[in-house]
């Protein structure tokens, strides 16, 4: 049988252990802390959160660790575990949209935007580690700004990391980070998922309202358990993608005078109001495309609601064929699957799984399973078998248990 490589979070002590000895041999002494952030995986709701949606992600036990001490400059210097470990320095005062390249941009963009937002820091050296996969739609990103916005918030006294209120600015901080110094664009769910999720819970953010809503979510009491896949599809080609999904949707929400498709609570009349002649003429969008994508994110905003009500109301195995629901529409209307997201989760199916999807902005990346906790090993084995017959590179796996937010 086939070899499963299952990708084992590391215990807090040793994550936190690992951190203070990358810091201690780079920068020659001890740090002032360590803090650190989780991945995140996301149950229901996936290209909802820029459309002002709902969103349904939990923390992984999976962290990203930053061991940092305050300077009395304006120098930053960072070391990365998973960067090669060379030093990078950067001048606080130089940073600005554009002027960072590389990892570096996650860090000081996040010291960056709190200094935006009115705090006064100073330079840091910074180490940091990670059992998050890397680039693997778990969202790294999130968790390596999640872990630099608390440990400055702490060293700095700034008080946001001490409630959910708090924890806001520290999201808007790390959102602005990846935006506008990373150049990565993000709809906030990342960041959220990072700073806003509690043990034990899934985490349903209104990406509207930005109010939560902390979902008990402990699969194994009901027997199931969540398989995450990262699939290690090389990302190829798809950059603008996801531009182009926001442009349709704002082109979308314009021809229908709300401001994002969340407002949209008849579809079969937005549908409608898209087909008239003309109607998308002044966007440059396609009808029948931009049809497809607003049938998805309506019908995904209401998905999320289904599965809180199913995990309101303990019927758990059922949120399997919402999962699977979710799968076709984002591979059929929204068009973000892939091959190796499509393989996944039907191989994942035909084991026995309840039900799964592709999770993440998509076209690589990584899929969850909803599966009977004894059938775990053995839908990962036909997961892996499947990528094997197809001449795919192995994938990676974990279960996931809802985990702590940064801390
Ligand atoms: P993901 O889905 O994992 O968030 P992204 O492309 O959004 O994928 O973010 C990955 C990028 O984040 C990496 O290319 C790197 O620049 C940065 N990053 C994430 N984790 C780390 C880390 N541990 N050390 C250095 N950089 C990191
Ligand atoms: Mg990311």
């Amino acid at each position: 049988s086939i070899d499963v490589d299952w990708l084992d979070a590391w215990d807090v002590e040793d994550g936190s252990a690992q951190a203070r000895a990358l810091f201690t041999e780079v920068f020659d002494a001890a740090p002032e802390g360590v803090w650190s952030a989780p991945g995140r995986g996301n149950l229901i709701g996936e290209h909802t959160d820029y459309n002002g949606g709902l969103v349904l992600p939990f923390a992984l036990p999976h962290r990203t660790y930053a061991a940092i001490t305050r300077r009395t400059d304006r120098t930053v210097r960072l070391v990365s575990a998973q960067e090669a470990g060379t030093v990078v320095t950067v001048d606080l005062d130089t940073v600005a949209p554009g002027t960072v390249t590389g990892w570096a941009a996650y860090v000081v963009g996040v010291a960056w935007a709190l200094e935006q937002a009115g705090a006064t820091l100073g330079g840091f050296d910074v180490a940091i580690t990670s059992c998050v996969p890397y680039g693997a739609g778990l969202s790294s990103s999130a968790a390596l700004e999640g872990s630099v916005a608390i440990g400055l918030d702490a060293l700095y006294g700034l008080g946001h990391g001490a409630d959910d209120a708090g924890r806001q600015h520290l999201v808007a901080a790390c959102i602005r980070a990846e935006n506008e110094i990373a150049g990565a664009p993000t709809g906030g769910m990342d960041q959220a998922a990072a700073l806003r999720s509690q043990e034990g819970h899934a985490l349903l953010l209104d990406c509207r309202s930005l109010e939560v809503r902390q979902i008990p979510f402990d699969l194994a009491s009901d027997g199931l358990a969540l398989l995450v896949i990262d699939t290690r599809a090389p990302h190829a080609l798809v950059d603008g993608q996801y531009a182009a999904r926001r442009d349709t949707c704002e082109a979308a929400a314009a021809v229908l005078g709300v401001e994002t498709l969340r407002e949209v609570t008849d579809l079969d009349a937005a549908l409608a109001t898209l087909a008239a002649p003309g109607a998308l003429d002044a966007s440059g969008q396609d009808p029948e495309v931009t049809a497809r994508r607003v049938k998805h994110v309506v019908s995904e905003i209401a998905r999320v609601g289904e599965v809180v009500a199913l995990l309101d109301s303990g019927r758990t195995s059922e949120v399997g064929a919402v999962l699977s629901a979710a799968h076709a529409s984002l591979r059929d209307d929204y068009e973000v699957s892939c091959h190796e997201l499509d393989v996944a989760v039907d191989a994942a199916v035909h084991a026995g799984a309840l039900g799964g999807r592709m999770i993440g902005g998509g076209f690589g990346g990584s899929a969850i399973a909803l599966v009977r906790v004894e059938d775990a090993e053995q839908v990962a084995g036909e997961i892996a078998a499947a990528f094997e017959s197809e001449g795919l590179t192995a994938p990676g796996f974990l279960v996931a248990v809802a985990g702590g937010p940064a801390a």
